[in-house]
């Protein structure tokens, strides 16, 4: 087996290769579950007897169950076979046998992980798997705190929660010092004071919590808290703002939503040529957040855009803000949104597929306050598994209310009072835990399977450039997303677009390959699209870039046997749909003229 067949134990295969293997893991699942019942509570009495089972009505509702799922296994074959490498379209692909196994070995217990009490062993895979993520990101494992949850959505949204809640003890602080001592009140400084600095200031002052709590924006009215503010510093309070680029995820837009601060206060940050969030626009948006005296909630840098899979430059945000923390003792909370790229931290640090700003960016993903990563896209793990990690334990604190029922002290401190979601699963822990013992989250493990993707997407890309004169890779392809245009030499940006856009249309009727679609907007990416344009001497006549998009996540495309074969069916697939779309674009011609 050569270096690019290491993924091949670790995925059940297109056609079922390791399936005598996996039939025989779910059944020993299966039997130690049975058995778990049998042996417990031995002299138990039995509920379901022989004779009920032989009663006539019986096997008649368990053939009716049978019937059914029958008929529910038979409708699921009709689902999009993203197993497939056919399958490049969103990110979605094969599912880990281990993320599987222990997702399923978990399913069967069913813990809740809301509290200690409903889950005695999932919540200890839970810290157990989050210390391996934690580890795989270079936070200190003994440090870090974090969660699963249902998705980087939730992940994010918790992330703010933390932000949210952080900066409204600070500005309680400030508000109380300001009322009580006269001292003035500077909201921007004082909503981004170090944790330090606010012991030491409430130390000073003996400011306690109960006059705090009567200033929090969090715990009371956050309308007549802005009045307050405002009265006393003197200018009008519009509320904290929260600065993400341009490129961002729409959960970034929910958080808004669901935290109240209106869409208004989702600054984006402009990108570079190249697509990645730019230093110099964030700089300034932190400039021009402090002349309006507006705090920032958070700065969100983005490691693997959801679009095309780009780094952000992760490590020269850091730097800026520790520049800001040092000099001006501004300490603003950083969010890294790894949804998609957290796993590629697993790569070898020397890694030479990834340009060596990349690396860099993904070694600087250590130093956030809390990291969003998704299981269930590059960790190859059933839905729904999400995760946030949280570099220790004073970036941990959320709003607490009283639930006496759950809130005991013997339970220490209960899981559900700092997650959003309430009853939770333990089986996207068990999933990442299996995973992380058996693949590992370093180099020689996941990160062997992810840098074949990155690989894989490379030849994809060359190859189908090549073959066909059309196909207009869009540059940087970071990692492993490709993302095409279909244009001709010299023609104008609407006119590739409509092409492509029906390019597209036609491969997601197709039954061969599935492939996404994304649009880019000039506002967003104004260089970007100029470059792109410019690589086929284009005329930029719309705002809008439309893209044909592959994430390239399925291991087998590692396997030569599969790119000798599907890489020229996939060349004739498009050279096919690009000739007829040619041609009935003729015909239309034809018919207006
Ligand atoms: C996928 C993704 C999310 C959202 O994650 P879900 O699991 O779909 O909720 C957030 N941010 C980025 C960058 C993503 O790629």
């Amino acid at each position: 087996m050569s270096e690019l067949g290491a993924f091949k134990p670790y995925f059940l295969g297109p056609k079922s290769e390791n399936e005598a293997w996996v039939r025989g893991q779910m059944q020993s699942v299966l039997d130690d579950w049975f058995d778990w019942r049998k042996g417990l509570f031995a002299d138990d009495p039995t509920v379901i007897t022989c004779d009920d089972q032989a009663a006539p009505g019986f096997a008649l509702k368990h053939s009716m169950i049978g019937a059914r799922l029958a008929e529910l296994v038979e409708q699921l074959r009709g689902e999009v076979p993203t197993y497939s490498p056919r399958y490049v379209g969103h990110m979605m692909s094969e599912l880990a046998l281990p993320a599987l196994l222990g997702h399923f070995a978990a399913l069967l217990h069913n813990p809740n992980n809301t509290s200690k009490e409903a889950s005695k062993v999932g919540t200890v895979i839970e810290t157990e798997a989050v210390a391996m993520l934690a580890e795989m990101i270079g936070f200190n494992p003994k440090m870090a705190r974090g969660h699963f949850t249902s998705g980087g959505t939730v992940a994010n949204l918790e992330a703010v929660w933390r932000a949210r809640f952080r900066m409204d003890h600070r500005l309680a602080l400030a508000l109380t010092l300001a009322e009580d001592h006269g001292a003035p009140l500077d909201v921007f400084a004082a909503a981004h004071m170090s944790s330090t600095q606010l012991r030491s200031l409430v130390a000073e002052h003996g400011v306690d919590d109960a006059a705090m709590r009567a200033r929090s924006a969090v715990l009371g009215n956050p309308f007549e808290v802005a009045e307050r503010i405002t009265r006393l510093s003197g200018r009008p309070y519009r509320g904290p703002v929260l600065l993400a680029p341009g490129h961002k995820h729409y959960s970034w837009v929910k958080a808004a939503n669901v935290f109240g601060l209106g869409e208004e206060a989702f600054w984006t940050v402009p990108v570079d040529a190249e697509g990645r969030l730019s230093l110099a626009g964030l700089a300034a948006r932190i400039d021009e957040a402090r002349v309006l005296g507006r705090p920032v909630l958070m700065v969100v840098s983005v490691a693997g855009t959801t679009e095309m899979g780009e780094l952000d430059p992760v490590d020269a945000v850091a730097d800026h803000l520790a520049m800001l923390r040092e000099q001006q003792q501004l300490d603003i909370w950083h969010h890294v949104d790894a949804a998609y790229g957290g796993y590629f931290c697993a790569l070898d640090p020397h890694e030479p597929l990834l340009a060596p700003a990349r690396r860099r960016a993904l070694h600087a993903v250590r130093r956030a306050d809390t990291v969003t990563i998704d299981p269930h896209k590059l960790g190859y793990a059933p839905y729904a598994c999400g995760a946030l990690l949280i570099r220790d334990a004073e970036c941990d604190a959320v709003s607490c209310f009283a639930a006496p029922y759950v809130e005991r002290a013997e339970l220490g401190a209960a899981p559900w009072t700092t997650t959003l979601e309430g009853s939770r699963p333990a089986t996207g822990a068990a999933a990442t835990w299996l995973t992380g013992k058996t693949i590992g989250f370093g180099p020689k493990g996941l990160g062997a399977v992810l840098r074949s993707t990155i690989e894989s997407c490379r030849a994809i890309r060359s190859a189908l450039a090549e073959a066909i004169p059309l196909v207009r890779p869009l540059d940087p392809t970071d990692t492993n997303i490709l993302c095409f245009s279909v244009a001709k030499a010299g023609e104008a940006l609407s006119s590739a677009n409509a092409r492509t856009a029906a390019v597209q249309a036609r491969i997601a009727q197709s039954p061969n390959f599935s492939m996404s679609r994304t649009i880019l907007s000039t506002a967003a990416f104004p260089d970007l699209i100029g470059a792109h344009v410019r690589s086929y001497n284009g005329r930029r006549d719309t705002n809008r870039l439309v893209l044909v998009r592959c994430v390239v996540m399925n291991p087998f495309w590692a396997d030569p046997g599969v790119r000798a074969r599907l890489i020229p069916e996939l060349i004739l697939e498009l050279r096919g749909i690009i000739a007829e779309q040619a041609k009935s674009k003729a015909r239309s011609a034809v018919r207006v003229s």
